[in-house]
């Protein structure tokens, strides 16, 4: 091990303490998964099982005489004091709620390595600079209530606690309400200021895609988030009956929509497999077996990390249609659009840093999804760690990672905090 890594923390980390907060968390909504070790979870945004895993983490929080407290969207703080209260808090931390059949590491493996952290530095006797923290974001799924990414966002200034009260669930539940039930379950006093104060953020996330195992790689050292680019295509062209109309004659939506596809396919190919582009819905109608559909209704979504590029092939697209569509005609709506994030390059080195002196095997890679890092990292530096999952699976019961990938990421996140928090 260098003598540049903080030997005493490291040392201070317990995988099995870190096993065993996920399996403790994991029971807040489990639902069965293919095999009893692979189990899932079902906690979406302020459910009885979210309150649950708010309040068990404010629990040991309080148990290890961190101070906790929330804001005004729920997003939960654990901070452990340094020695210069008046300085901004290093921040780390993820989300506690998962899809409807996510998993037991996407989102909470982030607050549970920060935890970690802070118990390992208790552990360990070491005195920061700056306070450190840990939080725990509301919504970042977003299934629930959407949009995702709600607590973060607020945090970061970009849109208002108000501007989220009206939005309902499926069944009818105001998220205000919601959010109201959720404040009040949480024994935590509501005193943290909106939009949020943070001197730096690091978040710990399982990759969620496959590339770190193929790679061998131990540890993905992230460089920011691809940008994204969505569009809604109607193609109209007319129904005629499918025994008389001879093909010569037809305006069929279908088929030139099959052309529009192609054309797409091939303006997007990418050499380097790094555009990720994707058809996710098409619909025809009117979807009968003897009538020419007169109408093809399909979404695109095309995401790259380098703005550049996602700006020249997004552009790209209305005109691709347009040029294939005949002899039908299409409309083109642009639906969401995020620029690519760029991490500071600062958090990113330090990462790379304490990865390469810890020995592990790494990549240095943009994030595929979408994180609340991304808005974090505009209010302060920012960087993600991440871990490899088995086969990339994620937002599946399936979702694996092992002991020892947690306890690396968590080492990792522990140096470079401690990094950024500045040792007395
Ligand atoms: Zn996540």
């Amino acid at each position: 091990m260098s003598a540049a890594l903080p030997a005493t923390l490291l040392a201070s980390i317990n995988q099995d303490r870190l096993w065993q907060r996920h399996a403790d968390m994991a029971a807040h909504g489990a639902i069965p998964g293919p095999r009893p070790d692979r189990a899932g979870v079902n906690r979406a945004c302020f459910t009885a099982e979210d309150i649950a895993a708010r309040q068990m983490l404010v629990g040991w929080a309080t148990a290890r005489g961190f101070e906790v407290s929330q804001d005004a969207i729920a997003n939960l703080y654990i901070r452990r004091r340094g020695t210069e209260s008046s300085r901004a808090p290093i921040v780390t931390g993820s989300h506690m709620d998962t899809q409807p059949r996510g998993g037991r590491f996407d989102g909470i493996y982030g607050v549970l390595a920060g935890f970690e952290v802070l118990e390992a530095l208790e552990d360990a006797g070491i005195a920061t600079v700056a306070p450190v923290e840990v939080v725990a974001w509301t919504n970042e799924e977003g299934g629930r209530f959407a949009p995702g990414t709600m607590g973060s966002m607020v945090f970061a200034g970009q849109k208002s606690v108000e501007a989220f009260a009206e939005v309902r669930d499926t069944s009818g539940v105001r998220f205000a309400d919601a959010l109201a039930a959720t404040l009040a379950a949480t024994p935590a006093p509501i005193t943290r200021p909106l939009p949020g104060v943070v001197g730096g953020y690091v978040e710990a996330h399982i990759e969620q895609g496959p590339r770190l195992e193929a790679a061998g790689a131990r540890i993905g050292v992230v460089t920011g988030i691809q940008g994204m680019r969505w569009f809604e295509v109607d193609i109209t062209g007319e129904t005629a009956h499918a025994g008389t109309c001879p093909v010569g004659q037809r305006r069929d939506a279908l088929r030139s929509a099959h052309a529009v596809v192609s054309a797409l396919y091939d303006v997007t190919r990418d050499p380097e497999d790094t555009l990720r582009f994707t058809i996710g819905r098409f619909l025809v109608d009117p979807g009968s077996p003897n009538t020419v559909p007169n109408r093809v209704h399909f979404t695109i979504d095309m995401r790259h990390p380098d703005k550049a590029t996602l700006d020249r092939l997004a552009d790209a697209i209305p005109a691709t249609i347009t040029a294939a569509v005949a002899p039908c005609t299409a409309t083109v709506r642009v639906t969401n659009a995020s620029a690519p994030m760029v991490f500071d390059q600062q958090v990113v080195d330090r990462v790379e840093a304490a990865t390469k002196a810890l020995g592990l095997p790494y990549l240095v890679m943009p994030s595929g999804a979408g994180h609340d890092a991304g808005y974090v990292a505009r209010l302060a530096p920012a960087g993600m760690i991440f871990i490899p999952c088995e086969r990339g699976v994620s937002h599946n019961e399936a979702e694996f990672a092992t002991p020892q990938d947690l306890t690396n990421g968590t080492r990792v996140l522990a140096a470079t905090l401690l990094a950024m928090a500045g040792v007395v």
